[in-house]
């Protein structure tokens, strides 16, 4: 198709014969001229009331054209690089419908060992270099992702583990030392140690307890001194 702005598009459809260029005046002194004299012939033009493909004043860089939404939206969905914009619901092809096990099962060999190791766009990166670096997700944001996979929209839903896979994980994770519940970590990795923390909610419930008790011990206390 080629370079799309206004002019061109015009170009494309006039009749050749009818195209002709008329130079309006020649700058050959600064790049700051030419664009004041742009700026002159537009305003002069238009004065006139001659149609003119530019929409701006002209000139060098942008001048005074505020982009709506749309045209935003739009620009957005271009530097993407898709050909097609995303088609969401019921306005996708495939909406409704579910690809077959052997496309999907092409697709996964295509892609089998790609963006491995240092082929992986992210690979090396950490902390401040990793493009997540600082990005926390809104609770709404979490929200609509956690909507997507529960209940029967989760892809383990009404499915059990094999034996097979239990045997698996089992055999992976043997001879690795691990507490047989969360309160059983709380237990060796807090209390035994002496440490707080606010996200264990064992923790809480513990420093919750041991407060009500120094409360109704204090108030006990004061209930004797009376
Ligand atoms: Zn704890």
């Amino acid at each position: 198709m080629g370079v799309r702005n206004p002019f061109y598009d015009w170009l494309r459809k006039a009749p050749d014969e009818l195209v002709y260029v008329q130079s309006l005046q020649v700058v050959t002194t600064t790049l700051q001229d030419l664009s004041d004299a742009e700026i002159d012939w537009i305003a002069k033009m238009r004065a006139r009331g001659d149609r003119l493909l530019n929409i701006s004043d002209g000139g060098l860089g942008p001048t005074g054209i505020a982009w709506t939404e749309e045209q935003r939206e739009a620009a957005r969905l271009r530097a993407t690089g898709r050909s097609i914009p995303p088609r969401f619901g019921a306005d996708n092809p495939m909406f409704g419908q579910t690809h077959s096990a052997e496309q999907k099962a092409r697709w996964s060999e295509a892609r089998k060992g790609t963006h491995l190791g240092a082929e992986n766009p992210n690979f090396g990166k950490f902390g401040a270099a990793h493009p997540s670096f600082g990005h926390s997700m809104s609770d709404e944001a979490k929200l609509i992702l956690a909507e997507q996979r529960r209940g029967s929209l989760n892809p383990n839903f009404g499915k059990t583990t094999s034996a097979e896979t239990i045997a698996k994980l089992s055999a992976a994770t043997k001879g690795i030392p691990r507490p047989k519940s969360k309160r059983n970590a709380h237990t060796r990795w807090h209390t035994n140690k002496g440490v707080l923390k606010p996200e264990c909610k064992y923790c809480v419930e513990d420093s919750t307890q041991i407060s009500t008790i120094s409360i109704n011990d204090a108030t006990q206390e004061g209930l004797t001194h009376d």
